[in-house]
């Protein structure tokens, strides 16, 4: 599958800027997540494994995007979530709300517990509690999930001289860093505080230097959102019509205008942001703003 590239008009620059809109894949199933699950529920099924486990947060696009995934391919779906406070409040979490009707299991877990998952004894106590399942780390990423994002850049894209990603687990950017082609270089921004990443990426791409991390635009860390970033994104959508989202991609493309304004990029540059998804965590993040009397993301149909 192959998203569109929109153009997006600047003003007074050289500098030409399209955004992928991987959004748009599956109106469920959003972006990068797509692209992450897809050789996964394959593998899953080669398998023989009718349920599909995995962890995530309470505004987790990937718990949404799994949830949904597993009820459209019949898989039983789990979720081990981090919080065990939530439990009483699915409710009035449209996430965990949507991911409920999607027919998925929650297990609530305090962050304690939470910060031990990957440990085995961990991992056969879920098993000791749910039997067998196809287990999906957190955010989805691992081998066949990067071989997914190989996917996201095609020959229609070939022209462009960087190729800028929100960064999360790092798995997208890693399959799009083996992907491009070598006059590209790829550029990632981090939604959250940390200087990981780096070891990440080479260890999902190893021995590739075509590719940067820009560490400025995570707007005080995951999941935190500013009355700054929101009027960005609201303005963004009112002029381009395209909706971001305020963990991700609305910090990505802030951060690549920033930089365009600051000249960062060469004269007739030719930039391609990708539009990861995420757009189901706006409803979330707008309850969590109004109960800090914040402005509201209006950037969405
Ligand atoms: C999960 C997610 C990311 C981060 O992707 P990683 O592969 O974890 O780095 C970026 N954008 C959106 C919209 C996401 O949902």
């Amino acid at each position: 599958m192959k998203s569109e590239n929109q153009y997006i008009q600047l003003d007074n620059s050289t500098i030409t800027l399209a955004i992928k809109r991987e959004d748009l894949l599956h109106p469920h199933i959003s972006g990068n997540k797509y692209r992450k699950l897809k050789y996964n529920l394959i593998q899953a099924k080669e398998e023989n494994k009718d349920t599909l486990l995995t962890f995530g947060g309470a505004f987790s696009n990937h718990i949404a995007a799994l949830a949904y995934a597993g009820k459209l391919h019949n898989f039983k779906t789990i979720g081990v979530i981090r919080g065990d406070e939530l439990e009483s409040k699915t409710n009035e979490n449209p996430t965990l709300k949507f991911a409920q009707e999607c027919g998925m299991k929650f297990k609530f877990e305090t962050r304690e517990n939470y910060k031990i998952k990957d440990n085995p004894d961990y991992i056969n106590n879920l098993h000791d509690e749910f039997g067998d399942f196809y287990l999906i780390p957190e955010g989805g990423t691992n081998e066949l999930a990067i071989k997914g994002c190989l996917e996201i850049l095609n020959e229609d894209d070939t022209d462009f001289d960087f190729i800028c990603c929100a960064i999360g687990s790092s798995g997208t950017i890693s399959g799009i860093i083996k992907s491009a082609k070598t006059n590209q270089t790829i550029l990632g921004f981090p939604s959250l505080k940390g200087t990981f990443f780096d070891k990440e990426i080479h260890k999902f791409a190893p021995n590739y230097s075509n590719w940067k991390i820009i560490s400025d635009y995570h707007f005080e860390g995951y999941g935190k959102v500013t009355p700054k970033l929101v009027d960005f994104l609201n303005k963004f959508y009112s002029k381009h019509r395209i909706p971001l989202d305020p963990i991700y991609t609305g910090k990505m493309v802030f951060g690549v205008i920033d930089l365009i304004k600051k000249n960062y990029f060469p004269e007739n540059s030719k930039i391609l942001v990708i539009h990861t998804g995420g757009l189901q965590g706006i409803e979330g993040m707008n309850l969590k703003l109004k109960t800090k009397n914040l402005p509201q993301i209006e950037s969405y149909d």
